[in-house]
């Protein structure tokens, strides 16, 4: 029996260690993980910078409060804004986190110039913002809800694609609209980058913040440094996690100047958020992911991964009905559940993880080998073989 609740429908299968893209499992068995923590281990399992950082950090000094200055918290954050659109960071320790901490940013601002009834954010209805409270209700997703009332108020919804909905939900209470940039739990739909300027076009007009939430698109995963990069579009406020601590629990808020003069001393805060443990791993993490040369290698397996999966597709045109989204956030779109699709992946020792809308989801690490896509295509195509 467990003493965990049951709150997760777990696999029957625990793992002893994971090297890169591969995790070897307490019965020892080596399966390939593109699953990496749901997008999580950017730099696949026990990457040796990341290890040594800990190693060495470890020793130094892991936690102390954000009542004192914190040198590697300053250095990510600068980081982070050279590399971006952002002139400010808060961090945070997970997703869920910084998403409502990007509410409250836009909410402080209106409120610090004056119009704190501009409240209300704009989001994509049964679109992912994480777990918590004002997250799930962010979200508008029922079965996230359902149980967790009363609800918390100050969210509008639009349904994905909808652009006259979203222009009528804008109202002289709107704050923000907040969208992935790439629906994750979702089905992994991509906005369209002319959907993005539309989107900012509309926020400017409105006088009204964009914030995309980059938590599991974002830090290199669609082969830039953000999802959104292409499209030229500045948002105001970007919330990250997932890729940025590698493995490590890390939450950040980017923002820029104009909406960061809302968040003075006592306005927001974390007791873990930005300790320097986190922010060494940050580091480190940052300093890989951002060099041209590992953007330019996530492209090239995204279009050999990409281009390989859509032969599949036209091979087994009844099993597959779509290939889609951006970088290494990929989703295999079935015509049926894929519950059964997912087993056999992994009984051929690839672990892949679903997504709403009958999508399979392929995460693999971004520092992925060809050889390893290969092994994946392989048992891609069995499966498909095996069920047609
Ligand atoms: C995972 C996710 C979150 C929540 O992150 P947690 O760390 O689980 O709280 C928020 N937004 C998006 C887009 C996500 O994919």
């Amino acid at each position: 029996m467990s003493y965990l609740a049951n709150n997760y429908n777990r696999k029957k299968i625990s793992f002893k260690f994971g090297r890169g893209s591969y995790l070897f499992s307490d019965d020892k068995k080596k399966y390939l993980d593109f699953v990496q923590g749901i997008a999580v281990n950017s730099l696949g399992h026990s990457h040796p910078k990341l290890v040594q950082t800990i190693k060495i950090q470890s020793q130094k000094l892991w936690h102390v409060s954000n009542a004192f200055q914190i040198p590697e918290g300053e250095k990510l954050a600068q980081k982070l804004c050279n590399n971006t659109f952002a002139d400010y960071v808060i961090f945070q320790n997970s997703g869920a986190e910084a998403t409502e901490a990007a509410v409250k940013v836009a909410r402080r601002y209106f409120y610090s110039i004056g119009k704190p009834n501009k409240n209300r954010i704009l989001c994509i209805k049964n679109s992912f913002h994480g777990r918590t409270l004002a997250a799930i209700f962010a979200s508008g997703s029922k079965k996230m809800t359902e149980g967790f009332g009363p609800k918390i108020a100050g969210f509008d919804h639009f349904k994905f694609g909808n652009h006259s909905s979203l222009k009528k939900k804008i109202n002289k209470n709107t704050a923000a609209i907040m969208v992935e940039t790439i629906m994750g739990e979702g089905g992994i739909k991509v906005i369209p980058n002319w959907c993005l300027k539309e989107l900012r076009k509309l926020c400017n007009k409105k006088k009204i913040l964009l914030i995309l939430d980059e938590v599991q698109c974002g830090v290199a995963r669609s082969g830039d440094f953000f999802a959104f990069e292409k499209s030229k579009v500045k948002p105001d406020i970007v919330p990250i996690a997932k890729g940025i601590g590698g493995g490590f629990p890390i939450g950040a808020v980017l923002m820029n100047k104009k909406v960061a003069t809302g968040m003075t001393p006592g306005s927001h805060g974390s007791t873990f958020g930005g300790n320097p443990l986190a922010m060494s791993v940050g580091n480190t993490v940052m300093d890989i992911v951002t060099k041209k040369i590992f953007l330019k290698n996530v492209k090239t397996s995204s279009k050999y991964f990409f281009e390989n999966l859509n032969k599949i597709k036209v091979k087994y045109p009844r099993i597959i009905k779509e290939i889609r989204g951006k970088g290494l956030l990929i989703g295999i779109q079935l015509y049926k559940d894929p519950t059964r699709f997912i087993k056999k992946l992994m009984d051929n020792k690839l672990l892949t993880i679903r997504a709403a809308e009958n999508v399979i989801r392929i995460l693999p690490p971004l520092n992925v080998k060809k050889k390893e896509i290969d092994f994946a295509l392989k048992i891609i195509r069995k499966v498909c073989e095996d069920l047609r």
